[in-house]
């Protein structure tokens, strides 16, 4: 790729004294992460670059701050209005001049964005990509002069990325219209290929590609057989009790039943998808930014717009589509940089239904045969990433480093189920196997996963009875098992390819060459034992609670409630858990020792100073 490659050379410039000078003042932060300073340098210098870090790797900084320095109004492109609106209320928490241009703005807040355009007030501009380019706002951005542009998202340009969006493909007008101004790419997934695309499509000059480390060691991560959705989500939520998770499921009616039936438990969850209506979605995302609730059970259309930066689990009820999109859904827990839980729910059977989903949803667009087949290849690839993932008995850490391209050095990573020695193999699983191959034998590799394992189970359904299957020898060989058990049992042989199956709408498992290889008992198997989580506490779990004091915590964090709420601003804000945890841990004592506390900068000590010190002194915090 061309470009100076910056993350692999040495050549930093001398740090500018003035970032140091901005970043404690505005956001209390002591340094920049190494990547930022370079980005951010590539930005004052003029220099077009590629960004590719992690969800929570700080993106959002090395654009924020550069306008600061040179006093320029700088433009953001991001997909989603939402994710516009968090950033800008955020950055008016810190009193950074901001504003969001977007679609239903009514025709007033529009004209005052410009009026403050025009004089030169705003530091950033954030605007979606149609907006951009075909309102006339270009003409008005010429007129300020603008010279920086950052395109967050930056990977939805790319047709060989998993989230590809037509519109995006206008920005390379930029390059066109603004000879003059440089180009800042920003994104969190992008294997190579998607990167060199980038670069191509908005056509960057000599830029500089910083790429960050994928890894969160924050997060641990787990995949967990699924074997009853309900009651393994009820037992992973139990770890995090009054904590913000997000639960994924696929489909919107599943979204519903669960948070009913989690919300039936006492749990605070809400659903959230599509096909709600406006209102009754911002309801929900507005009840999670102010912690009313704690649980969101969606379909990832919840997430581009969150930044609640505590939630402490990621929860998916079924396989995501790649693992690109597993690492942007999973990025959103832990954004605080404190630790996290991702977990999994895995079964094969969702590697079919989004097999025939994939494909009839490319036969249903407009596009031509040729290039549905190209859609329905690269989707089919992305899918099987994931499902090699969610199989795979190994690290995985170094799993989801190695597929976005970077070695993973640090195993055993103490921070995943493999890692931690979690999952447990079946006793006897080349037995069991033989079992279920012979009875696909036994009914004549013409019936489906769930009657074969209702035969297993000994189950006098109708089916069995008029086929005579309880007649076979294999009836009842799995009794002491429950029907999800055994079924999960056969997707495991299926994952590892011991098991074939056919394709339509009543798929039919069936016996290959491997399979005969078990029953001939010249090929061992290992089977993971169905199971449900008992997860262990990883290494940063423990080291974030180092010297908290807990219940100063939950105060701080009651606190932060109540102001979050007088001020119509999500809770996460005002203050992130990272900083309430640093104050309950070093309790500082006057505003000089605040002042050294991580996240605590010029514009907070002055709105909260008194109410902290209040707060850690034990007494009622004068409102
Ligand atoms: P991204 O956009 O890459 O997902 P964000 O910009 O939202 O990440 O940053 C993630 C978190 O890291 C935020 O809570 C942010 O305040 C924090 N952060 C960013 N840069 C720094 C820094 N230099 N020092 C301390 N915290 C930082
Ligand atoms: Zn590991």
């Amino acid at each position: 790729m061309a470009g100076h490659g910056a993350s692999d050379t040495a050549t930093t410039t001398a740090t500018d004294p003035r970032i140091g000078e901005v970043l404690a003042t505005w956001w209390g932060f002591d340094r920049l992460r190494p990547l930022q300073e370079q980005a951010i340098q590539a930005a004052l210098h003029g220099r077009d670059s590629l960004v590719v870090m992690p969800t929570g790797g700080g993106k959002s900084l090395c654009y924020q701050l550069p306008p600061l320095i040179d006093g320029a109004t700088d433009v953001v492109v991001s997909p989603l209005v939402a994710l516009m609106k968090d950033q800008v209320d955020a950055l008016e928490a810190i009193g950074y001049p901001a504003a969001a241009l977007y679609s239903g703005m009514s025709q007033e807040e529009r004209l005052a964005i410009r009026d403050r355009l025009v004089a030169g007030e705003l530091r950033l501009l954030f605007t979606a990509p149609e907006r951009l380019v075909n309102t006339g706002l270009l003409d008005l951005l010429a007129g300020v002069g603008v010279r920086r542009f950052s395109i967050d998202e930056a990977h939805c340009i790319s047709q060989w990325g998993h989230d590809f969006r037509p519109e995006y493909r206008q920005m390379a007008l930029l390059r066109e219209r603004f000879p003059q101004a440089s180009l800042h790419a920003f994104t969190a997934t992008a294997t190579p290929r998607v990167r060199d695309d980038i670069v191509a499509q908005l056509q960057l000059r000599s830029p500089d590609v910083l790429v960050g480390t994928f890894d969160r060691p924050n997060l641990s991560y787990r995949v967990v057989p699924r074997t009853d959705r309900i009651t393994q989500t009820l037992e992973v939520l139990g770890r995090h009790a009054g904590e913000a998770s997000i639960v994924y499921c696929i489909s919107r009616k599943e979204t519903e039943k669960l948070a009913a039936r989690l919300a039936a438990e006492g749990i605070l969850a809400r659903p959230y998808h599509a096909g709600l209506d406006a209102k009754e979605r911002h309801k929900t995302q507005e009840a999670f930014a102010h912690e009313t609730i704690d649980v969101v059970v969606a379909t990832v259309a919840f997430g581009m717009g969150i930044d609640r930066s505590d939630v402490r689990l990621v929860l998916h009820t079924s396989l995501p589509k790649s693992l690109e999109a597993y690492q942007q859904e999973t990025g959103r827990a832990g954004r605080d940089g404190l630790a996290a839980e991702c977990v999994l729910l895995y079964s094969s059977a969702d590697v079919f239904s989004w097999e025939s989903l994939v494909r009839k949803s490319a036969e249903e667009s407009e596009l031509e045969p040729d290039e549905i087949e190209r859609l329905v290849a690269s989707q089919t690839e992305h899918l099987h990433a994931m499902r090699r993932y969610a199989q795979a008995a190994r690290c995985r850490h170094a799993a989801l480093s190695e597929y976005f391209g970077q070695a993973y050095g640090t195993e055993p990573c103490n921070a995943c189920d493999v890692c931690l020695g979690e999952t447990e193999n079946c006793a006897d699983s080349t037995v069991v196997a033989q079992k279920i191959l012979s009875c696909v034998a036994r009914v004549g590799e013409r019936f489906g996963v769930r009657h074969v394992a209702e035969v297993l189970r000994g189950a006098k359904t109708d089916g069995i009875v008029r086929h005579g299957h309880d007649k076979l020898s294999t009836f009842g060989l799995l009794a002491a098992l429950d029907q999800r058990a055994v079924e999960n049992l056969t997707h495991q042989l299926l994952d590892q390819g011991l098991l074939g199956r056919t394709g339509g709408d009543r798929p039919v498992v069936t016996l290959n060459e491997r399979s005969w290889e078990v029953l001939k008992g010249g090929r061992p198997v290992v089977l993971l034992e169905p199971r449900s989580g008992r997860a262990k506490a990883s290494k940063a779990d423990v080291d974030d609670w180092q010297g908290v004091d807990r219940g100063l915590f939950e105060r701080l964090r009651a606190w932060r409630r109540r102001v979050a709420d007088a001020r119509g601003k999500p809770a996460w804000t005002i203050f992130d858990d990272k900083a309430l945890r640093a104050i309950a841990r070093e309790k500082p004592a006057s505003p000089a020792a605040l002042l050294r506390v991580k996240g605590i900068g010029e514009k907070r000590l002055a709105d909260f100073g008194a109410a902290i010190l209040d707060l850690v002194a034990g007494k009622e915090p004068a409102e």
